[in-house]
């Protein structure tokens, strides 16, 4: 899958499912085009998640439209490594032109002439257009409060990979999204005192009325949900695929050993403050998964739907002491805490691409991944066109739509080309068809 070029139609940065759709829909259209990866295919599949992570949908939902997981039960959560190799399956079935330990170092536009110059970890590349699918989830973000004890081990989840690389004793884990959630699930099963930071989060629940919540947000709309809903921007999602699936619960969790603490204030002289929201976010949490509940009944009468039911669904166990009386502050060495896995989310990097396609804030400007800057596209990023936008699933329908986009605009310059030039001539554009 080596291709030697160094101009190209369109450049597509990144190798994961974001550009591997990408590829897939170029190819189709006829797009002369090539992806630079800067290590392997899916790598933050491989190496950027910790060893025991699973799907977090079934590998009937989590995959693209075009290829089943093999053998695999579709109602099954494929491992990290089966979603590695699920992707490297797909881009051998086009023969996608990806080039992989090629890292893309800048871009920059033409000035006088059309196209951007990429320069890269293995020489320049001319494009007339760059598709930026390098990720959602690129830099691992530890917020300012973090103290700076250095007898403490603290590591973002990024980095987390198994119990056994913790230092002996209790471990605090902020954030309780679906890495916080699942890491200190891992933790207190492998016998470690576990603290966990519980914020704003939904948690819908693993399966309802035998069918999974993919299934229910697929049908209820909500994988289509175009912006976030107002006051949600903060909400984590906490679902696992983990041990065959189940509801996040975090009652449940506390009832197993956890001991749950509120949003993480601050550090200070070895104590750690907690928020006074605790019993708060889970009360809401549980509003979340009690409406999901209604709705899939809301739906399953007014289509008639046969599907068995499962009134259990809305037993809520009781509040655990820790949620009745919080704990407010804690001395990291009495509660023998030595470690802190920080699942506080991530940032994107773009400080190479050096276009103009960014707000005032930086971040990227865009309807539907494609940029302001014409001729860049963003795709893979969370809400690019939807909530399904970062996922599996989603990725792909919104590279079907930056493929449309970019074989609109060569038709807009093959017309160019046909009115400017004498037969005979060179095209005003060289468009390379390289591949
Ligand atoms: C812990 C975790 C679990 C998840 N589980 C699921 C799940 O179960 N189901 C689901 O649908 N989604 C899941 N997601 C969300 C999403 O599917 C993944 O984040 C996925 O990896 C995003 O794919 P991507 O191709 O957009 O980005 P990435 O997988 O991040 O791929 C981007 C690629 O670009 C490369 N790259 C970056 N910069 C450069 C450069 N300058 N030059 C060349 N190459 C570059 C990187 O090496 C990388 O391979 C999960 C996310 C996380 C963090």
């Amino acid at each position: 899958m080596t291709v030697e070029t160094t101009s190209i139609d369109t450049l597509v940065v990144g190798g994961g499912q974001a550009g591997i759709a990408m590829s897939e829909h170029l190819s189709k259209a006829g797009v002369p085009h090539l992806v630079l990866e800067r290590a392997r295919i899916a790598e933050r599949w491989r190496t950027g998640r910790w060893d025991s992570l699973v799907a977090n949908g079934p590998a009937w939902h989590d995959r693209f439209p075009n290829l089943e997981f093999g053998e695999f039960d579709p109602n099954g959560f494929a491992s990290k490594d089966q979603v590695a190799e699920y992707f490297v399956a797909y881009a051998k079935k086009f023969n996608a032109p990806i080039r992989t330990g090629v890292e893309v170092k800048k871009v920059v536009r033409n000035s006088g002439r059309p196209g951007f110059t990429v320069e890269t970890s293995d020489g320049t590349v001319e494009a007339n257009r760059v598709v930026v699918a390098t990720g959602p989830f690129q830099r691992p973000v530890i917020p300012p409060i973090a103290p700076r004890d250095t007898q403490l081990t603290q590591i973002h989840s990024a980095d987390y990979r198994n119990p056994q690389q913790l230092p002996e004793g209790a471990v605090l884990v902020v954030g309780a999204g679906s890495s916080g959630v699942q890491i200190a699930d891992e933790l207190q099963r492998a016998g470690r005192h576990v603290y966990l930071s519980v914020g704003p989060h939904d948690r819908p629940p693993r399966a309802y009325r035998g069918r999974d919540f993919c299934w229910w947000l697929g049908v209820l709309g909500e994988w289509d949900a175009e912006v976030m809903r107002p006051g949600k921007e903060h909400v984590t999602i906490a679902v696992s695929g983990a041990r065959g699936g189940h509801t996040v619960d975090f009652r449940r969790l506390a009832h197993q050993g956890v001991t749950l603490v509120g949003l993480t204030k601050s550090f200070d002289d070895g104590i750690a403050t907690f928020q006074l929201d605790l019993a708060d976010n889970i009360r809401r949490g549980d509003e979340n998964y009690l409406s999901l509940l209604d709705a899939a009944d809301a739906y399953a009468q007014r289509n008639g739907l046969d599907l068995p039911q499962e009134p259990h669904a809305r037993d809520i166990p009781s509040d655990p002491p820790c949620v009745t009386q919080p704990i407010l502050e804690l001395d990291l060495a009495q509660a023998n805490v030595t470690s802190i896995i920080w699942a506080t989310g991530y940032a994107v990097d773009f400080g190479w691409l050096q276009v103009d396609a960014f707000d005032e804030k930086g971040k990227p400007k865009h309807q539907r991944g494609v940029s302001k800057e014409p001729g860049v596209y963003f795709l893979g990023l969370p809400w690019l066109s939807r909530r399904g936008s970062a996922f599996i699933w989603g990725v792909w329908h919104d590279a079907k739509h930056i493929a449309d986009h970019i074989v609109t605009q060569r038709k807009y310059l093959a017309y160019y080309d046909a009115q400017t030039n004498e037969p005979g001539d060179a095209p005003a554009l060289k468009v390379s068809e390289a591949i």
